[in-house]
């Protein structure tokens, strides 16, 4: 039986180099270049692993901006075999409640499936509840933060999470969503060929009106979103210091002191 392997990518600004809008209380899309959100790059690798040794397909959807399209070509060079984007005026302004519902839906009008890998949270949103979403909507048991997926078949699934101190081993027989961490595995570099086969693809867009049979468009966008921002803070940064004592200085003596100092200035603030 192949598999149907439904990767979730999110299309993120470069994190060390994008800036902050602070007028206008929002990240500045673009100050830096954008790139597939790495935490999803774990979970493509991990589909794509499993289809070369099970078999199967790995269909890639993102919902974002036509921009979002580079993305799923990415995507495309590292292994996916099909990409969707969900792009539609009706989809902006979603906070994560309606955009889980527009995947969901997205996942459903592909019929079956049998695993959704999401990451466990995006560098920007950072909110880790858009998979947790999608399972609940789908009404499919999720395994969450999975670090070693220990066994797979045709049929299910067992897989091991790091949650602060707890491990834990989970086994679910499919359909089922995942949520990886970093440490599953290490992302393949698609090659030149990879790349250039990728360029050329087909992207599938998918509107709103194409999820009508499957979904309440009344949750996908703006109106769909509960969620408000009141304000966006931006902490200011933190000053930061560099000392060099070298071995002639007496290094370690000078270190000891100036640690004394430190303690002794921030026992005083308290
Ligand atoms: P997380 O929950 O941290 O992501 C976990 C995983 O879910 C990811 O690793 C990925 O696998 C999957 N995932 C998340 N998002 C997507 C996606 N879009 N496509 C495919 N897979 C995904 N953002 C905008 O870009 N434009 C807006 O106009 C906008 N308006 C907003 C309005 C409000 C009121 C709020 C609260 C938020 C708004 N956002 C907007 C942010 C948007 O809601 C989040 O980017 C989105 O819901 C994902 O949340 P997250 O980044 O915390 O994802």
């Amino acid at each position: 039986m192949a598999l149907s392997l439904v990767v979730l990518i999110k299309q993120v600004p470069d994190i060390q180099k994008v800036k902050f809008d602070v007028e206008k209380g929002r990240v500045d899309r673009s100050s830096a270049e954008a790139e597939i959100n790495p935490f999803d790059l774990n979970a493509l690798e991990a589909a794509v692993e499993i289809k070369e040794k099970l078999g199967g397909k790995v269909i890639a959807i993102s919902m974002g901006p036509p921009q979002a399209e580079a993305a799923l070509r990415d995507a495309l060079s590292r292994g996916a075999d099909e990409a969707i984007l969900l792009e539609d005026s009706r989809f902006a302004g979603a906070d994560t409640l309606a955009t889980s519902f527009t995947l969901s839906y997205a996942v459903k009008k592909l019929g079956k499936f049998d695993i959704i890998f999401c990451g466990e949270k995006t560098v920007d949103g950072d909110t880790g509840q858009v998979g947790p979403e999608v399972s609940e909507h789908l009404n499919v048991p999720i395994i969450p933060y999975v670090s070693k997926i220990l066994k797979v078949s045709s049929e299910g699934i067992t897989a091991s999470s790091e949650m602060g101190d707890v491990s834990c081993t989970f086994e679910a027989r499919f359909p089922v969503l995942l949520t990886v961490t970093k440490d599953l595995n290490r992302p393949r570099l698609p090659s030149l060929k990879d790349k250039l086969r990728a360029k050329k693809a087909e992207i599938k867009i998918w509107r709103a009106d194409d999820l009508a049979d499957v979904g309440d468009l009344s949750r996908v966008g703006y109106q769909g979103s509960p969620t408000s921002v009141y304000k966006v803070v931006v902490p200011p940064e933190k000053e930061r210091k560099g000392e060099i004592y070298t071995h002639s200085e007496r290094a370690i003596e000078r270190l000891v002191d100036v640690l004394r100092e430190r303690v002794a200035h921030i026992a005083g603030q308290r």
